[in-house]
Order: structure tokens, then sequence, then C-alpha cells
């Protein structure tokens, strides 16, 4: 599988993001993990690519303003998957396919099971309780 995180350059495309000098504990879309005290971040709109038609779905994000660092594109990111997490499947027409609420320590198997469904084309990781987009999955 392959992670897909959200560069900080999509903070461009939204002209009303808002620049935040400080906002601890937000998960960052950019190296998938919480943010720290004093790191300035972007909350913009975003658009993941999955969803198409109906299925495009646009939320809110945050990122780095300037990100330290790249994440590796095949590790789940384990400071995002502490938490009950909604794992949503995407088929090649950009529709949801199936959805499944994950616990903690369970996302790689139900990763693994979700793309043994040959109709599974990528996956959506989401907050619980927001629905808030965190990082995109697909087959490598
Ligand atoms: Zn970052």
């Amino acid at each position: 599988m392959r992670i897909h995180a959200i560069p900080v350059s999509a903070a461009m495309d939204d002209p009303g993001r808002e620049h935040r000098d400080s906002e601890p504990g937000v998960p960052l879309r950019c190296c998938l993990r919480k943010s720290l005290p004093g790191e300035p971040v972007w909350l913009f709109r975003y658009s993941p690519s999955a969803g198409k038609g109906p299925y495009a779905e646009v939320g809110p994000v945050f990122t780095h303003v300037t990100c330290p660092t790249v994440p590796q594109s095949d590790d789940l990111p384990a400071e995002l998957l502490n938490n009950s997490r909604v794992l949503r499947a995407y088929n090649a027409a950009g529709q949801i396919h199936d959805g499944h609420v994950v616990e903690p320590g369970s996302f790689a198997r139900a990763i693994e099971e979700s793309f043994n469904d040959p109709a599974v084309d990528s996956l959506q990781v989401r907050s619980l309780s927001h629905g808030c987009f965190l990082f995109a999955i697909s087959r490598s």
C-alpha cells in the first residue's frame, strides 16, 4: 500500500485559508502527526481526490506552513491511528464502496481486508467524531 499525505502547497488553492501561529494537537496532513506548540499551520478547505461527482467532498484540514519532514509513503502514521477511525473505501469511479469503524491496532488488517475486495480502488482514513479526512491509501 501507499500512504498519501497532503503537500503544504495545497493550502495555496484555498483563498480562504487561515494562518495560525500555533494550534497544538491538530492532525497535520503533511507529515501525518499531531502539531506541536509554536508550529505555524494552515487551516484550509481540501477535497480528497478519490471522491468523484457527488462523492467529491470538501472539508477542513491542517498542514504546516513549512513542513519539516516528508512521511514515508508506506508506513502507517501511528500518531494519527491511536483513536478509532473511519476507513472509507472508494471504487475506481470515485463512489463510496464501503466504510468501517476501525479500532487502534487493527488498521493494517482492515486495510488488507479492504484491498482484498477487487472493487476497492482506494481508501480514506477519517476521524470518527468529525468525519474529517486524515489521509488516503492506495494499492502500491
Ligand atoms: Zn508537516
